[in-house]
């Protein structure tokens, strides 16, 4: 017989965070750097956990260099060739501490990661990034990826429950990757019923997490930066975006114009479009879990990134936590019925 599990899974749209006294002066005097320990790697980071996402049209250099100027990290597409690293690398040394480079699981993954690490010294993060990350198979790959690299920071994932992600940080992995179904492009949900709410989600696994010493990203389903405010508040160490970075100059992907207006291509890396791009269509067994849409265009990142950063200094001065580290030990959520007045949209 199917389980019901009847206790109400919540998403970013069904609550507020509580305001709280505060003895806080200013927005000014929030800080939003983390300074996290790695579990497996032993590593220490030092920045602000807001990411933007490993997609080809949102992880490329061109963003890494605004976004690390901030003190934000890039997790970079896995479409790079090596020599283009390298040029990188060259050319921007100060970004390499604030970047990843990711692999999925496929023919010649292993091998691409091995030869762009090997090439380019200073990338101590690895983004291993598949859509399920329940799979034995990708357990195994994870286990690989850390007898072959015991000092780089991991990322896995993607997974939305306790159990998996003690699973795969057990596995050697030190930040998991959580949200299924809740991205701006995704279709998961509709193709295939499969999900969870992500403010649960990441309630719930960075409670499994912090029990073992790791750390997870909120990646996916955040509109706005009160919805990357909730994120941490929630309990996650770093959120990753795509959607709110989509549609800037330092996005990838066509820029269309049409009646006088611009826009620029967005789309998920399971979509048809990113099939036929990188792997010559969508496969005979499967179909496409993601959707391409044209984002009006928005100009330099880098008002996204004070508008993302100015928001979530907001949320911390309106619940009275001097530091990022502090949110969630502040957030009370309130669950609500309706957020925004719409009267004007
Ligand atoms: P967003 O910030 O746009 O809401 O979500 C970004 C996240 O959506 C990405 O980091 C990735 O985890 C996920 N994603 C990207 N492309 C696809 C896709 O085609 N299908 C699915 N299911 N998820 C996607």
């Amino acid at each position: 017989m199917p389980n019901i599990v009847n206790e109400v899974k919540l998403d970013f749209k069904d609550v507020l965070l509580r305001p709280k006294r505060s003895t806080l002066r200013s927005r000014n005097d929030v800080d939003l750097y983390r300074e996290i320990t790695f579990k497996n790697s032993k590593q220490t980071y030092k920045g602000v956990p807001v990411m933007a996402s490993n997609m080809d049209t949102i992880g490329t250099f061109e963003m890494a260099k605004v976004l690390s100027k901030h003190g934000l990290f890039t997790t970079m597409h896995k479409y790079y060739t090596t020599e283009e690293w390298i040029k990188f690398a060259e050319e921007n040394p100060d970004c390499l501490k604030n970047i990843a480079a990711s692999s999925g699981t496929g023919k010649g993954d292993f091998e691409r990661l091995s030869e762009i690490l090997k090439a380019v010294t200073g990338v101590n993060f690895i983004c291993l990034d598949v859509a399920n990350g329940y799979s034995q198979h990708f357990v195994e790959y994870l286990r690989q990826v850390r007898a072959a690299f015991p000092t780089h920071t991991i990322i896995a994932g993607n997974v939305v429950t306790g159990e998996m992600v003690e699973e795969l940080i057990l596995s050697g992995a030190d930040i998991i990757k959580v949200g299924i179904g809740p991205g701006s492009v995704c279709t998961t949900r509709i193709k295939t019923g499969v999900g969870y709410p992500q403010l649960s989600a990441v309630i719930e696994c960075a409670d499994a997490a912090h029990g073992l010493k790791g750390h997870i990203i909120a990646d996916g389903g955040c509109t706005c930066p009160g919805d990357v405010a909730k994120a941490f508040g929630a309990g996650a160490d770093f959120v990753m975006a795509g959607g709110m970075f989509a549609g800037h100059e330092q996005c990838a992907g066509e820029l269309i114009e049409r009646d006088g207006k611009k826009y620029k291509m967005f789309y998920g890396m399971s979509s048809s479009v990113a099939m036929e791009k990188h792997s010559g269509g969508v496969a005979e067994y499967r179909s496409s879990e993601g959707k391409s849409v044209e984002v009006p265009f928005k100009g330099d990142v880098e008002v996204t990134v004070k508008d993302i950063l100015g928001g979530l200094r907001s949320a911390c001065t309106y619940v009275g936590a001097a530091c990022l580290r502090e949110l969630p030990r502040r957030a009370t959520f309130i669950r609500c019925t309706q957020q925004v007045n719409n009267i004007y949209s």
